[in-house]
């Protein structure tokens, strides 16, 4: 084992206000719901207090954004809409080092994925849609494709800067004006964006960021203004969504959650696959809705190939997110770790073979240490909902229809992984899964040329690339 000295990123970079508000109409402003504390998962700590919405600054913030819309922004040339976004790109590079370092206090991330993942990622997704927005004749959504009006969005606490960008780049770029939430337990970095957002000089009111729980969600997604909706959450909350939007003929999006089947063919380069399953479950924290959870493994190396892993995951560093040598961070809530407790009991209860990495964990904050799960059946609920944590279920197969058919037998769809040496293997394999993002001989990328969305429980519409802008198009 090697050791390594701390080497923690300065906390002084996020320039943590005590106070923080939101963002209505181009002004921050003190919303009339009761404030929340937001806390730092990596130490316990209150970071900041945070003002919140009441149905009636819910209310404000959708006049201002349909003001923003009638006034200026929809009939705005796609060429000077451009110029904004490409601002708002610039100022987030810019800002990079402060928005990483705020994201990894508030949300519980390691330094090394908000400095080298969430920001940049972000940041691309502004680049992208910027070049867009002068071009959307030629997206092959008809020769005039038209905005559709206000977006009420409302994101989860994952990636929260990344989400964030995912929905407002795409809304701007297309000609709407937004109003979004995000999670009430990762405030931070959206009114940062807000800042960013007001520095770019953007019009008041193009967009506006709420703070709060579940019922200020609810409070936008309802509000009989918002012509379109787009939600990144839990199934069940998209549930609800849907059912409310059923009928009114506003446009929806759901991006819900995911039960990943990773594929490892017998003649797989193992080395490499154990990275992309490493990659797959433990990159934050596995609180990744395309997480690689279901592992199958063809039998004649399943041996061979976890104890590669077990190796490999013992390497693991697990702490201060800060820490540039932290792989595995804090769990994002004490209500997270609890239901990763759970499930994981469920999982030795029902017969599966637990291992867990006996990396040191620290004495506050919320953490679990890396977990594999082998001798899973396909009835085991480990192998059937999503942990949202550190752990991954082990299942193994003999053919490779077999490998498909354990592949889609889940309500969801979001991601599949496969690896083989063979690419026409890849192929036939990618044409069978059910599943909305195919990643082959790789896990978890991200990029905004590609669109991203899911298969049935795992909801409808898709995130970035030409195909994403059809969400926020009348075509
Ligand atoms: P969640 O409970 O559904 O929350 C998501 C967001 O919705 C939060 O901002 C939440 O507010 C808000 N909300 C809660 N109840 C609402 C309601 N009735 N109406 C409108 N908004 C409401 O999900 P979560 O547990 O925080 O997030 C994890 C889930 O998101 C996982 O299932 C994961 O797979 C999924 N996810 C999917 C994607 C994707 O792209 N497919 C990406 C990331 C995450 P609060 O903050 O107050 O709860
Ligand atoms: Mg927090």
């Amino acid at each position: 084992m090697w050791e390594y000295a701390p080497a923690p990123e300065s906390r002084d970079i996020a320039n943590l206000k005590p106070n923080y508000r939101m963002f209505i109409d181009g002004q921050f402003v003190e919303g009339a719901g009761e404030p929340l504390k937001t806390v730092n998962p990596g130490t316990e700590e209150v970071l900041a207090e945070v003002s919140t919405a009441a149905p009636a600054d819910v209310d404000k913030a959708v006049k201002a954004a349909r003001r923003a819309y009638d006034r200026v922004w929809g009939k705005m040339p796609g060429s000077e809409r451009a110029k904004y976004i490409f601002r708002i790109a610039r100022l987030i590079q810019e800002r990079s080092r402060e928005l990483a370092v705020l994201e990894s206090l508030d949300n519980g991330k390691p330094i090394k994925e908000s400095r080298d993942v969430d920001v940049p990622t972000a940041a691309a997704h502004f680049f992208y849609h910027a070049g867009w927005a002068d071009k959307l004749a030629y997206a092959g959504h008809g020769p005039d494709p038209r905005p559709l009006g206000v977006a009420g969005q409302v994101i989860p606490w994952n990636f929260p800067l990344m989400m964030a960008a995912w929905k407002i780049a795409p809304a701007l770029a297309t000609g709407n004006t937004v109003v979004i939430k995000p999670a009430e337990t990762t405030p931070l970095s959206a009114l940062v964006l807000a800042e960013i957002i007001q520095q770019a000089d953007l019009p008041p009111g193009v967009v506006n960021i709420l703070a709060g729980a579940g019922d200020v969600g609810a409070a936008v997604v309802s509000h009989p203004d918002v012509d379109k909706v787009a939600f990144t959450g839990s199934t069940e909350v998209g549930k609800i969504i849907q059912r409310q939007l059923a009928g009114t003929g506003r446009r929806l999006s759901l991006e819900l959650g995911g039960k990943a089947a990773n594929i490892v063919f017998d003649d797989a380069p193992l080395d490499q696959a154990v990275e992309g399953i490493v990659n797959g479950i433990f990159f934050n924290q596995g609180h990744v809705c395309c997480a690689g959870s279901r592992l199958l493994v063809q039998e004649s190396v399943a041996d061979e190939l976890l104890e590669k892993l077990r190796v490999r995951v013992s390497t693991l560093r697990v702490g201060d997110p800060l820490d540039k040598n932290t792989d595995v961070g804090a769990i994002n809530s004490r209500e997270q770790l609890t239901k990763i407790q759970q499930l994981v009991e469920t999982g030795d209860a029902e017969g599966a073979q637990r291992w867990t990495s006996a990396c040191p964990l620290p004495d506050k904050g919320f953490y679990f240490a890396p977990t594999v799960f082998s001798n899973v059946s396909q009835a085991m609920r480990i192998a059937r909902e999503e942990i949202f944590g550190p752990v991954l279920s082990v299942l193994t197969f003999r053919t490779p229809d077999e490998a498909v058919a354990k592949a889609n037998n889940t309500p969801y769809g979001l991601s599949a992984g496969i690896w083989t040496e063979k690419g026409s293997r890849i192929l036939w394999a990618a044409q069978k899964m059910r599943a909305g993002v195919v990643w082959a001989n790789t896990f978890n990328r991200f990029d905004p040329t590609a669109p991203f969305g899911g298969y049935q429980e795992s909801g409808f519409g898709r995130e970035g690339g030409r195909t994403g802008l059809e969400a926020y198009l009348d075509v």
